[in-house]
């Protein structure tokens, strides 16, 4: 992230051009492209094009824009809120450019931001939402793409859900009083019922049950969402957690859920860190669900936000028992796993036609015990296995493996910190794999996948784990002869 925001050189304004004037000055391609921007607003087009190619002697008779069809004078601006010089001949362009400056006109002329007072943007038009888009010198390619970019991220309900909250917005501010009250209706207007009822084109229904969360004056009911953060990278996030986190009163976080994810919520609300990283201060998991039944029944929206997918390894088990039984409201919303961000990073088949079909989902911790548990006899025909929290325990993992028939000759792929710009890679067979337990160099989050279909992964960019066997082994020496 950059240390400071460079500062812009052009700033956006929304100007006001209901039922205003606005000249273009130019009969060709230019002067279109012009007349179709400034035609999605209210403002009366005039057109001063002695010659105007046909394809705007069209968009002038379908639009009801004003024809001057003359050579161009000075007094064909006269009472414009702006003027756009378009004609595609650089000594006409400079003239308008300079008539208009002179009649305190602000004007615009195409491809020459010298001539400029103002620049149009790339536009996203919700009406009455607008979202305009300016790159300054980088190019109008960067603007288009931006905008379809943006444009594909937005509902095309949103236009008249705004003109709905435009006409409710009165009525909500005499009836509610500002602050969190406010605040929630308008967002439980944008995120809830009118908003779903207006996506359904369903323009009387979204009305109702507007008006119903206005008039119920019940207490607000608080609702915990179970949300994945995915393994790290922020546009790994599903756009439904991204919408949740950013209504969330109360954000309650895993110390591995990056803090750039837990600043995407807003700003105001409250972010609670419970931890869960070894050697860190935290909360106990009784406390957490405690917690959170205090937070909904407290009437809060709150995203407990977890790493990767809230249902693998999360406890989500225990938290989603802990606020049925409290009557508390939930919703899960799924994330990008680790052992899926780790595949991907490694160009990994996790399933491969004749190789694996089948694959497991382990932390390993429970080859402990003296029987092997029913996940190493899938591994020994062909699953493929990825270990969460599998560093502490490489060793004792490999070690029953081969001890249960899995050739030491099995590939093994490793990750630290997958999806993020800092994440290494690692391969070697399972007979490689305690080195992994006395590196100290891995300090983020490691996952371990195993199996044959570890083969198809492109290596290219890792690192053998081998190279740190023999030092690893050696250190277990060393530390031996010390005792
Ligand atoms: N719910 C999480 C897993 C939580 S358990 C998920 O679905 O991913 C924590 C373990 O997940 C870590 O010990 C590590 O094994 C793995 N992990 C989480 N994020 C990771 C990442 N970015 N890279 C590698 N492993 C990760």
């Amino acid at each position: 992230m950059p240390q400071a925001t460079a500062k812009l050189n052009a700033f956006p304004v929304f100007m006001r051009v209901e039922g205003e004037a606005v000249a273009i000055v130019g009969g060709g391609e230019e002067a279109l492209a012009k007349a179709r921007l400034i035609g999605q607003s209210s403002a009366v087009l005039r057109i001063i094009a002695a010659a105007a190619e046909a394809e705007l002697l069209a968009f002038i008779a379908a639009n009801g824009a004003i024809h001057i069809a003359a050579a161009y004078d000075a007094a064909h601006l006269e009472g414009a809120v702006m003027a756009f010089a378009a004609s595609g001949n650089e000594a006409l362009d400079r003239r308008v450019a300079e008539d208009a400056r002179r009649m305190g006109i602000p004007v615009n002329a195409v491809d020459r931001p010298e001539l400029c007072d103002f620049f149009t943007p790339a536009l996203v038009n919700r009406a009455p939402v607008a979202i305009a888009i300016g790159t300054e010198g980088a190019g109008p390619v960067l603007a288009q793409m931006l905008r379809s970019r943006i444009d594909r991220m937005l509902s095309p309900s949103l236009g008249p859900l705004a003109s709905l909250a435009a006409s409710l917005r009165g009525t909500a501010e005499r009836l509610l009083p500002k602050g969190n009250a406010r605040r929630r209706f308008w967002s439980d207007f944008f995120g809830g019922a009118p908003a779903r009822a207006m996506a359904a084109g369903q323009l009387l229904q979204a009305h109702d049950a507007a008006v119903d969360l206005l008039l119920s004056n019940a207490p607000a009911s608080g609702h915990i969402a179970l949300v994945g953060a995915g393994p790290g990278a922020e546009d790994l996030l599903t756009l439904r957690a991204h919408r949740l986190l950013m209504e969330a009163d109360v954000i309650v976080h895993d110390a591995l859920v990056p803090e750039t994810i837990v600043a995407m919520g807003r700003r105001d609300a409250e972010r609670l860190p419970v931890g869960k990283r070894k050697g860190c201060h935290t909360k106990s998991q009784a406390e957490i669900n405690a917690l959170l039944i205090e937070l909904g029944r407290d009437g809060k929206r709150v995203v407990r936000l977890k790493s990767g997918d809230p249902l693998v390894f999360g406890r989500a088990g225990e938290e989603m028992a802990a606020l049925r039984d409290a009557g508390i409201a939930y919703e899960v919303v799924p994330g990008v796993t680790a052992a899926f961000a780790a595949a991907a990073d490694f160009e990994l088949p996790l399933t491969l036609r004749g190789v694996s079909s089948s694959m497991v989902f382990t932390t390993g911790h429970d080859l402990k015990g003296n029987s092997l548990p029913d996940w190493a006899k899938l591994a020994i025909s062909g699953a493929t296995v990825a270990v969460y929290m599998g560093r502490s325990v490489a060793a004792e993992v490999a070690g029953r493996l081969i001890e249960a028939g899995l050739s030491p000759d099995t590939a093994v792929a490793v990750v630290e910190n997958a999806s993020l710009a800092n994440r290494r890679r690692f391969h070697g067979t399972l007979a490689d794999l305690p080195s992994l337990e006395v590196r100290a160099d891995l300090t983020g989050p490691v996952m371990t996948i195993i199996g044959d279909a570890v083969a198809g992964a492109n290596f290219e960019r890792s690192e053998p784990l081998a190279a740190h066997r023999h030092e690893g082994a050696a250190q277990t020496a060393a530390e031996g002869a010390e005792r």
